[in-house]
């Protein structure tokens, strides 16, 4: 049998150039993330690492590179152009993902289950009977069975990460995507989704996440980015990341962190 000990490639990014307007954002990113990786991107403020997570599930379209999710192209360039999957299979790859975002962008509007079952029944077409057991079962995991028939105001900012955590995992995606998860929760609260996030890593769970949590990025990790002005500066498996950064802009950026 072949490559054992590394499994299959679940994203890969590709010379991935992005701008806005004049201004370049992503500067020729290539990423790899193989099954059960947890890939951490670190970096300042306005070095891209945002703009690449969304590039991920097309909340930002590239300008020229490729993305795979699995075997399937999301983007491809083709004589110098950007050239994107469409229809259904556009469709599938996206819903492959699932995003977790700085500010927890639940439906206010609706309860907690429902937020859950929201886009399991209107993207996939399922029915409530056949989402709901599972929907209440990763309430259960991100220990909020209790909450599900609150509203999302009615839960602390922990709390309602943890539902954001469990409704991106009602679509069954392949790959989770974090974007600064913690940022904006009272440090009494980032530990909770922290955790969370490490019993995800412990399940095998393919995760990118983009994240000031240094010590997360160290222990939870298997893979560590530095980005920086929209060029990947540094990278590495964390131990030896953290303990001997080569780069004088990852220790100047490292000190800064402690
Ligand atoms: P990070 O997440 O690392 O802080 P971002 O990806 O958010 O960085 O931003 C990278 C750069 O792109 C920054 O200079 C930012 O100002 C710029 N930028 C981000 N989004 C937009 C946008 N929608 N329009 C114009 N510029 C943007
Ligand atoms: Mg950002």
């Amino acid at each position: 049998m072949a490559n054992t000990n590394k499994g299959e490639v679940m994203l890969k990014m590709t010379d991935i150039y992005k701008a806005y307007e004049e201004v370049e954002v992503l500067k020729g990113i290539d990423i790899e993330v193989r099954r059960g990786e947890v890939l951490a991107i670190i970096g300042p403020s306005g070095s891209g690492k945002s703009t690449l997570l969304r590039c991920i599930n097309k909340l930002e379209t590239i300008d020229k590179g490729s993305i795979a999710i699995k075997d399937k192209f999301l983007v491809q360039t083709q004589d110098g152009e950007a050239v994107y999957a469409s229809g259904k299979e556009e469709r599938e790859i996206l819903a492959s993902t699932g995003m977790v975002f700085q500010q927890f962008n639940l439906f206010p509007h609706m309860t907690v289950l429902e937020n859950l079952l929201e886009a399991p029944m209107q993207v996939k077409g399922l029915k409530r009977s056949e989402v709901e057991p599972y929907a209440r079962e990763l309430l259960e995991k991100v220990g909020l069975s209790d909450r599900a028939d609150y509203y999302p105001s009615q839960l602390s900012g922990g709390q309602q990460q943890r539902v954001a955590i469990a409704r991106a995992l009602c679509m069954k995606p392949d790959i989770m995507l974090f974007d600064e998860p913690t940022s904006a929760l009272d440090p009494e609260l980032t530990g909770e989704v922290l955790k969370t996030m490490r019993e995800l890593a412990a399940e095998h769970m393919t995760m990118v996440v983009v994240t000031h949590e240094m010590a997360f990025a160290r222990e939870a990790a298997s893979h560590v980015i530095f980005m920086a002005d929209g060029n990947i500066v540094e990278e590495g498996e964390p131990a030896a990341f953290f303990a001997e950064p080569k780069e004088e802009r990852t220790k100047a950026f490292l000190q800064n962190m402690l």
